[in-house]
This record gives C-alpha cells, structure tokens and sequence, in this order.
C-alpha cells in the first residue's frame, strides 16, 4: 500500500484507543470537563455498567449554543490557545480530544445551556455522524449521555468486563474525584440505585463519610495545611488502627488533578512505618499543591500520572506531612497512649484474647517469631550483644538526625527489671505497670536496625572483605536495579562486582553481617535485598527496607538462649532507640500483662 494519511474518522478512532479505555475513562473525561466548568454538581447515572449508556449532568459554565458542535471536533478546546505553553495547565482538561474521541465510539447527545443564554442547545453525534444544533428547553449546565459504547469497536467491547466490573472501577475513579473536590456534590447512580453520594459542603472530612461511610470518616487525621514550603499538601489519613489490605484506599492529587504515582503512595506508606504491621496500608487522601510549572501533567494519553520537576522535594513534603500528623496523634504503639485509651494496640493482655485473637506467648504459636530465615543458625553468638551494647554506650546521646524518623517524638519504653528468658525467644521483665514480654528477634532488630541507619546516615557504615568472595546468580533485570542502587548498596558495605550478564561476585559485605555469615549467607542475604528492591520503591523507601533487611540477618533469633547479662542488654539497648515498640517491619517488639488484669484474673479484686 502507498503510504497516504488517514481519514479524520480512522484517525479518530485511533485517537480514541488511548484515550477512552473503558467506561470508566468516559466518565472520567466528562465529569473533568463538568469540574474544568466550575460545576458545584455532578450528577452519574450508569446503566449496564456504562456499556448501555453514561449519563453526566453538572450544573457548570454550560457551552454557548453556536461552539457546541466546534466542541466535538477534535484538537478544539476552550481551555488553552495558541498562546498556552502547555507547561502551566490549570484545568484537567487541555487536549481537546474526549468528546470528539467518544463520539467516535459512541451515539453522544449533549444538551447544554450557557449560563448568559436563556435557551439551551441539543447536539448528537452518532458515532461520528453528527446532525445539526437544535435549540432545547435546558437548566444552566451540560448533560451528556452517551450510549452504545464500542459498539462500532468490537474489539473494545470483547475487553470490557462484567458490568459489575466496569461499575466499580467507575465507582472507584469517581471516588477519587468526589474525595480531591469536596466542595462538589457527587452521585452515582446505576440502574436506578444510588452508589454514592457526596453532599460538597467543602469540607474533606463530608467527603469521605459519602466515600468510605461514617466509622471511616470518624478515625480520619487531618494533614494540616502547610504552605510555608513551594509545596503544600492537605488531606486526610487514617490512624493506624484503621487499614487496609490493599493500596487502592490511598488517593493523591496535584494540583486538582487525580493522579497514579507509585513513588507517593509508597511516601505515603512509608510514613506509616513502625505504625502498621507489615502489608497493611492507610486510607489516604492527600492533596498536593505546586506551582503550576513545576509539574508536566501533559505525559500520560489518560492523564493518570505526571512528571514533577523537583520529585524529591514533594515526596519528602509528603512523607513528612503524613509522618507528623501521626506522630502527634499518639499513636497505638505508644504504650501510655494504648493504655490509655484502652484500644486493642499492640499491648496484648489475657483479656483481649476475648475477641479471639491469642496473645503471642500466652497459648499462641511460640514458634511463630522463629522461622525467620535459614543459613544463619548457629549465629550470633551471644557475645556479639555485650559487644555491641558497648558500641551503643559509645553512641549514647547520639542523635539519630538524618534519619526519616529524626522529627517524630521518641517513644519510651517503662523501667524493666529482667526476670528471665522465656521458651528462648522472649525475655521477660517487670516493670511499674505490669509483666512484659520482649520478642528477643524484633526487639535486636530494632536496635541493629537504627544503629545500621544512622552509620548509613553518616556515611560510616563498616565493610567487611569476605575471604573467599561467593558469586551470587540474579534473576533477570535485576542486574539493572543492582546498578541503580550501586551507591546504596556501597554505602551501607557491600562490594560488589560484576561477572557476567547475571551474576555478580559478593567481595565485602556490611560489617554487621560479616562476623558471622559464611560466604553462602552473605550471598543469600544480598540476593534477599535485592528481591527486596525488586518490590519497588526508590530513595527513603529503599533504603528503610535494604537496612531492615540487613538487620534481619544481624539480629539474635528466636530459639537462641541468651543469659541473664545478655537479656539485660539487649533491653538497655532497645530503651535507648527511637521506636522501642516495634520492629522495623511495624511488628510489637513488646506485649504486657497489665497488672490490673493480673489481679482481676485471679480474684484479687
Ligand atoms: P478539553 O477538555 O481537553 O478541552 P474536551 O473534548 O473534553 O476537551 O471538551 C472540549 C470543550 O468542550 C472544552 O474545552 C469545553 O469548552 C467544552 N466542554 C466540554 N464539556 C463541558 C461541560 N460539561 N461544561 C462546559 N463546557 C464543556
Ligand atoms: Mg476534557
């Protein structure tokens, strides 16, 4: 075939294809374009889960009855002009190319009345086919109904899943957008039923009770509004009592725009650091402000994501926004908050076992702490405690500045008295308010773990040559994070070569690790960080997890009997950290027997 341009109809379609993948991007572009129209309503009826028809009514600007079919051609927008240097976009919309793109796909009627005009204007394109403007009785604002989705596409159509399917994930967008403009009422209906509403009083907190339902709403935090920066985020954040499975709960916005950044939900995870247990994740919304120039929101065919100039600057903005509205807001693993407050935190007494869960150590799985890892069983030798109970004498009064938790109050630990070791996994002590058991694994991990992070942090951490250096073999591509994490990988100790496409040779390892890991362990550990990597996150993230992992591997493990001077360090040490309470995995490192509910227990009172 001769090479010739495409029809505007081919073209269109085309065109089409990337912007409108489902119903769900439908009713996204129409309800940004009832946003972009100052609406303070938006009304979204569904039917058979958008693949019958998508139904959006705002009571927005309204389009004048003569550009109401200019409005469905493509590249015609009112929102930018030649002028534009599509760099600052402050509209959702900018490209011009949503109606006429659905209106390839789809019979489209529009009736609109411009808020100057006292009549309205009907226009429908049918698939592409359009027909004259007709005048139309019509309140101020815009209804666009589009029906028959994909049906000229069939290849669209056989993609588009259940109509239940296709309803949540419109449920879910649209829940983003009603949580980022609270100042707009939203509703959604689908086949006659009302899925969600939302009453625009302004106010984040409404948003989120027709979102995500009052018990939610009600153990909200508010990120407070901080603008002294060039960056600001707002929002909401659960406390961590309340969590979730999944990350899906976590939505982010720059400057009114509903975006998909892995990089800031994990600053938003990270901040929950030490506050939820290991795979559990916030509710979140946060709402971050830039000067419009320092984000280029013109690099997704969707929109769904963009590039930030100063992207280290807003990830911190955000971490530490999230991170201080936690902190402040005593939080569970705090063992005066969780008395206090009598909640079900991390201090498990007998009672609690009430509501089924078994306290660790009492009747629990005691084997559970122990299956930490395999190649490391006969270490550490116990000495290595006093040994590095000496260090942390060294330290004391050091200032663990740098760190990602430097700004967050240091938690406390009561004055414990060691009476013991209990099943070589649990060092029991007395303190003012009760028994405790300290997990002897989370409670080293704890103190490796910022000892290890603050040598990072000051570029002092130890390497330790290996005597015979092991090859270790990688998963392909994971060679690639090797070499973007190299500096990381150095800093913290380990010497690595390459040698050959996917192996690597192992020549030092963190000195933490080096004094009792075989060549093989060593290797095993360095290929555990880099699956570790291979998870995702970058920067804080990254390093928070290589770190735990390291302390993982540098810690005393369940099972190991520790004397009495050995108990009684570990715990000088543990007081000494920042988070005593937990693990860096966000597991207890401690759990007590409040003496109250001894006494209760046995009928002293
Ligand atoms: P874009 O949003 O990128 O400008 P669209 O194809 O989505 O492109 O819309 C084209 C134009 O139609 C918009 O620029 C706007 O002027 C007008 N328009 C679309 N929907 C509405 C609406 N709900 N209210 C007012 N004007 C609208
Ligand atoms: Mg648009």
């Amino acid at each position: 075939m001769p090479i010739q341009v495409l029809s505007n109809d081919l073209a269109s379609r085309i065109a089409a294809g990337e912007v409108i993948e489902r119903p769900a991007s439908v009713v996204k572009e129409l309800v940004e374009n009832s946003l972009d129209a100052g609406s303070t309503r938006v009304d979204v009826h569904i039917v058979g889960g958008g693949a019958q028809s998508i139904t959006v009514v705002d009571n927005g600007d309204g389009i004048p009855a003569d550009e109401l079919s200019v409005a469905f051609e493509r590249f015609a927008t009112s929102k930018i002009d030649e002028s534009s240097d599509l760099i600052a976009i402050g509209t959702l919309g900018f490209r011009g190319e949503a109606l006429p793109s659905i209106s390839s796909v789809a019979r489209v009627e529009a009736i609109s009345r411009h808020r100057d005009s006292d009549a309205g204007a009907r226009y429908l394109v049918d698939f592409g086919k359009t027909s004259p403007v007709e005048p139309a009785g019509a309140p101020q604002g815009t209804r666009i109904e589009v029906a028959g989705l994909f049906k000229n596409v069939p290849a669209r159509l056989k993609f588009l899943g259940s109509a239940g399917r296709e309803l949540s994930r419109i449920q879910s967008m649209l829940a983003s957008l009603a949580l980022i403009y609270p100042h707009v009422a939203f509703s959604l209906n689908s086949d006659g039923r009302e899925r969600m509403r939302t009453i625009g009083s302004g106010k984040l907190v409404d948003a989120v009770l027709g979102v995500y339902g009052a018990k939610v709403a009600e153990q909200m935090l508010e990120i407070k509004l901080d603008d002294s920066a060039a960056f600001s985020v707002d929002g909401l954040v659960s406390s961590p009592s309340l969590n979730r499975s999944n990350r899906t709960y976590i939505t982010i916005s720059v400057n009114g725009r509903w975006i998909r950044s892995r990089r800031l939900s994990y600053a938003i995870e990270q901040a929950y650091h030490g506050f939820l247990p290991e795979r559990r994740f916030p509710i979140a919304v946060a709402r971050i402000c830039t000067p419009l120039d320092d984000v280029d929101a013109n690099v997704h065919p969707a929109k769904a994501e963009v590039r930030f100039l100063r992207e280290d600057l807003v990830y911190s903005v955000v971490q530490r926004a999230v991170r201080g509205i936690l902190s402040a807001s005593a939080p569970v693993h705090e063992l005066g908050a969780g008395r206090a407050s009598g909640s079900a935190g991390l201090l498990r007494t007998p009672r609690l076992a009430n509501d089924g869960s078994i306290p660790r150590g009492f009747g629990g799985d005691i084997s559970g702490s122990s299956t930490v890892n395999s190649g490391f069983s006969k270490w550490p030798d116990p000495s290595i405690i006093a040994e590095q109970s000496r260090l942390t004498e060294e330290m004391d009064g050091a200032d663990y500045g740098g760190t990602s938790q430097s700004n967050t109050p240091k938690e406390t630990l009561p004055v414990l008295r060691v009476i013991g070791q209990a099943h070589e996994t649990y060092i029991l002590a007395e303190g003012p308010d009760g028994v405790y058991l300290v997990d002897q694994h989370a409670a080293h991990e704890r103190v490796m773990f910022e000892r290890i992070r603050h040598r990072f942090d000051q570029n002092s951490s130890e390497s330790q040559p290996l005597l015979e250096p092991v090859t270790v073999d990688l998963a392909p591509g994971v060679m690639i994070t090797v070499q973007e994490h190299l500096d990381d990988l150095n800093q913290v100790g380990w010497g690595v070569e390459e040698f050959g496409m996917n192996s690597l040779i192992v020549r030092s390892v963190p000195a933490s690790l080096a004094t009792r890991a075989s060549g093989d362990g060593a290797g095993q550990v360095f290929v555990r960080v880099l699956d570790e990597l291979r998870e995702g996150g970058t920067g804080e993230t990254w390093r928070n997890r290589m770190v735990a992992t390291i302390a993982c591997h540098s810690s005393v493990r369940a099972g190991q009997i520790l004397s009495m001077e050995e108990c009684k360090d570990l715990i000088r040490q543990l007081e000494k950290t920042e988070r005593p309470n937990t693990c860096p995995h966000g597991r207890p490192t401690i759990v007590q027997l409040a003496i109250n509910d001894l006494e209760r227990e046995f009928k002293r009172r």
